[in-house]
């Protein structure tokens, strides 16, 4: 791969953390011009550019060394780390950036009385998070079966393809909408800066370090 001087950022094209990104990156100070084909931002000042992707993408474009740092879900990062040890193991959670709150939860039918773990014991677990839901089953001691799902995971119990679920909550209104209730919390998530857990030791470096210290500014003033 040539060798990059400019500091690359990705972040989620379309999607709930778009807008709340692009908002924490002006605050910083950054400008940006969209390519024609919308799939870069160049940075006009600072020589920080944006990759703009789909959220599952940006932990593998930060561990391939793609991009230098990333905006996303703890959710998504973590199930990467996860899910791909060797590669996952180089990538660390920079700083929490304080939005698109929302907790990975497991979900039971609402008619079902919920008194622990060890009650999903020899169930079928519907998620798209096999990594993480994995991680909690075992340090809970618990024996289920995941089911992995790219999507419509809430409608699992319901067409019978699962006894519960394992998936992002915000409000709670899908689960109730799916006849649904939370009953145990697996990660409390919330976007983060993810990057490796080396800084790039040129350029690119500096101004990693420069972007976070006025990230820690913008957040401080903020809270
Ligand atoms: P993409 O096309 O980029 O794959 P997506 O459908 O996976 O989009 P979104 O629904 O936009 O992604 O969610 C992006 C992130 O927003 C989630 O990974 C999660 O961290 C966060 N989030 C906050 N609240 C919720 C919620 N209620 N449901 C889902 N995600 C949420
Ligand atoms: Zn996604």
């Amino acid at each position: 791969m040539k060798p990059r001087d400019r500091l690359r950022i990705a972040m989620q094209k379309s999607g709930r953390l778009t807008e709340p990104a692009q908002e924490l990156l002006a605050r910083c100070g950054l400008k940006f011009r969209q390519s024609r084909d919308k799939l870069f931002c160049f940075g006009e000042g600072e020589p920080v550019d944006l990759l703009l992707v789909r959220d599952d993408d940006i932990p593998g474009l930060i561990a391939e060394g793609v991009c230098d740092l990333g905006i996303v879900g703890r959710n998504v990062l973590r199930e990467f780390q996860f899910s791909n040890v060797e590669a996952g193991t180089g990538l660390d959670e920079l700083r929490p950036l304080g939005f698109g709150h929302c907790r990975l939860s497991i979900a039971v039918p609402q008619e079902d009385a919920y008194d622990g773990p060890a009650q999903l014991g020899g169930q079928r677990i519907a998620t798209s998070y096999p990594g993480l839901l994995g991680e909690w089953l075992r340090s809970n001691g618990v024996d289920a079966k995941v089911v992995m799902l790219a999507g419509s995971v809430e409608i699992a119990p319901r067409l019978g393809t699962a006894d519960a679920i394992c998936d992002l909550v915000s409000s709670g209104a899908t689960l109730v909408a799916n006849q649904l209730r939370e009953a145990a919390v697996v990660v409390e998530s919330e976007a983060v800066l993810a990057g490796r857990r080396e800084l790039p030791a040129d350029e690119r470096g500096e101004i990693a370090e420069l972007l976070l210290r006025r990230l820690d500014g913008v957040i401080q003033v903020r809270d």
